[in-house]
């Protein structure tokens, strides 16, 4: 960290203030370098910062202080460095399924495929049916829904559990199911296989704090409850992080981080979201997580073809992705919702079914192997 003083402005009280804030941290005077210019002087906190409780904004609002420059990132067990330190490098997370372990971040592409929203057991058989044939490793859908309109579909909530259980039980799939609040948490940490945190609470810290509680396992940690985290609507690539670190900090390793647009000025006509792709090398240059990508919420299904392969392209781990047996019947979401498959008596263009997407993503992610395995030798 630098912090910059103007020496015109700074009275007694400025660095002692400083080195006050700093000893909060547990920073001692020999860990901090000071050059004193005829106008400035300038701190340099020689220690490593990540994982300390120091206020930034503590040290910029005292008298004189001009500016506060963070050099490393206040996350510090979502950093890269810390998985090049405790596991060589990026992580893998394995996600429990009836069919067995499925690992994002290992030698293959997981593709995570279902409705938005849980829906009745004869629509959610139906689906898994075709999901399962498409050759999806894991199945999504949301038992509570967080809907901008209060007269929307909220999702069936406590009673998707019976459904999804039952689904697990027939096709094998593991679920992925979004936590809207600490009632929601607790409900799916019984029977989900993976918990997402949806956009709109990726910086609902309490319950990313309750998320971490409910799904760390103290005696294993890796076999904790994984957690498929998002960011939010607007983010930066620091807070996003640090909203990982939350539940990393809670005990719980098994943290994937799942990139799915941001809102712009092309927020409503055209797109819901744009796509933000070159948040995923980003991710993988700043942190030791796996990343997901998710193309759906872009807003449009004749999207999330190219969307799906460039995202594999560029160095996802796993995509999720929503598809229905029929997205125009579909109780949320239907407009961005590929096929599952082919629908008897329409005309579903290819590109518009997961059973056509997913051989292709999987090619996509073979040629990204070999090519990144080329580079490597040169
Ligand atoms: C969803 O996955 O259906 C969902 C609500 O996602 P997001 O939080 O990205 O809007
Ligand atoms: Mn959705």
């Amino acid at each position: 960290m630098i912090i910059e003083i103007d020496r015109g402005l700074a009275d007694e009280e400025t660095l002692t203030t400083v080195y006050e804030i700093l000893g909060g941290a547990g920073i001692t005077p020999d860990e901090v370098e000071e050059i004193i210019g005829e106008r400035r002087i300038i701190l340099g906190v020689k220690v490593n910062l990540a994982g300390l409780a120091l206020d930034d904004n503590r040290i910029a609002g005292v008298h004189g202080v001009m500016a506060v420059d963070r050099i490393s990132p206040k996350y510090k067990l979502a950093s890269l460095q810390w998985g090049e330190r405790t596991n060589g490098g990026h992580s893998k997370v394995i996600i429990p399924s009836p069919q067995g372990e499925i690992i994002i971040g290992g030698d293959g592409l997981v593709v995570i495929s279902g409705p938005c929203s849980c829906e009745d057991y004869e629509s959610m058989t139906r689906i898994g049916g075709l999901v399962n044939a498409a050759g999806a490793h894991l199945m999504r859908a949301g038992a509570y829904k967080p809907r901008t309109s209060p007269y929307d579909f909220q999702g069936l909530r406590a009673e998707a559990r019976p459904i999804i259980e039952r689904i697990m039980q027939e096709t094998g799939f593991g679920f992925v199911c979004e936590a809207t609040g600490i009632e929601a948490a607790e409900d799916l940490a019984l029977y989900a296989s993976m918990i997402q945190i949806g956009a709109r609470n990726a910086q609902n810290y309490d319950l990313l704090k309750k998320v971490a509680e409910l799904t760390a396992n103290p005696d294993d940690p890796k076999h904790s409850l994984p957690v498929l985290l998002k960011h939010s609507m607007s983010p930066t690539l620091d807070v996003f992080l640090n909203s990982a670190e939350y539940i990393l900090a809670g005990g719980n390793p098994n943290v994937v981080l799942c990139v799915r647009g941001a809102q712009t000025i092309e927020k409503g006509d055209v797109l819901r979201n744009t796509a933000m792709l070159e948040y995923i090398p980003l991710l993988k240059q700043a942190s030791h997580l796996p990343v997901c990508y998710d193309p759906s919420h872009v807003g449009r299904r004749d999207l999330v073809f190219d969307l799906s392969l460039a995202a594999v392209e560029m160095g996802a781990d796993a995509l999720i992705v929503e598809s229905h047996y029929d997205p125009e019947r579909a109780k949320s979401d239907g407009g961005q919702t590929i096929y599952a498959g082919p629908l008897e008596g329409r005309n579903v263009s290819p590109k518009q079914r997961l059973d056509v997407l997913i051989p292709e993503v999987m090619a996509t992610y073979h040629r990204r192997r070999e090519w990144e395995e080329r580079l490597h030798n040169l």
